[in-house]
């Protein structure tokens, strides 16, 4: 028997991992409700709403950062272009998008559509005022959740966990990151919106690839996902 098996095979233990999961489903659904009525950044636009994850159960967090207008307009956190691409990278990681939209909690670090950018050229880069106010809803999500794994997508995810450092020293690399008495692993990933070449660049395509590996390495060890060997390596 595997090690996700074997996890089993104490009742009592299963009992406390599977009340503590229900608890979690509770406090999430709370939070959830109270995060979609947040309007504190006081956007002019009333039907711009807080865009939450689906994920009730979880114990990988992943936290990008902003919704879209495709995102607003199916209320789906990764719905459009940049989404494709992510769950592409997912799946080579060994999670399908169904998958990962039951097992991940997708948050970010603004959670309201900020509009296009003044430049004409993709979205707002949400404000630091901004950022701080919404900060408090990522903070009580990582005090309720306790992730294991933390995957940071995109430039301002990755400076929250880890400090402002090139993407060429983060990406491809496990780190660590302490919550109260929690410990998790943090996989940085670029953001896949293709707003930024920094992908398609071969040097970092190989950092990007070996993130990838690191996810699918992380996530068995998790038991989340597809076995090593049904799981493609290359996209
Ligand atoms: S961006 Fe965050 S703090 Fe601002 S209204 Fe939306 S959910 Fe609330």
């Amino acid at each position: 028997m595997g090690p996700c098996g074997a996890r089993d095979v104490v009742l009592g233990e299963r009992f406390r991992v599977t009340a503590a999961r229900r608890s979690l489903r509770t406090l999430l659904d709370v939070h959830c409700a109270d995060l979609g009525a947040c309007r504190q950044c006081g956007h002019s636009d009333a039907s711009v709403v807080p865009i939450l994850s689906e994920a009730r159960s979880p114990k990988v967090m992943l936290v990008g950062q902003a919704p879209g207008k495709v995102e607003l307009d199916v209320r789906r956190p990764f719905a459009g272009r940049a989404g494709k691409t992510l769950f592409k990278w997912l799946e080579r990681a060994g999670l399908d998008e169904h998958e990962a939209r039951e097992s991940i909690y997708i948050s970010a670090i603004t959670r309201c559509y900020p509009g296009p950018s003044p430049t004409g050229r993709g979205d707002r880069v949400p404000s630091l005022r901004e950022r701080s106010e919404c900060g408090s809803w990522l903070d009580e999500e990582l005090r309720l959740i306790r992730p294991e794994l933390i995957i940071p997508v995109g430039r301002l995810a990755i400076d929250r966990f880890l400090g402002p450092l090139p993407l060429e020293n983060v990406v491809g690399r496990i780190h660590e990151n302490r919550n109260q008495d929690t410990l998790a692993r943090v996989i940085p990933l670029p953001h896949p919106s293709g707003a930024s070449s920094w992908p398609n660049v071969p040097a970092n395509r190989v950092l990007l690839d070996a993130a990838i590996d690191l996810l699918r390495v992380e996530l068995q060890r998790l038991c989340i996902g597809k076995p090593m060997s049904q799981t493609r390596r290359t996209a």
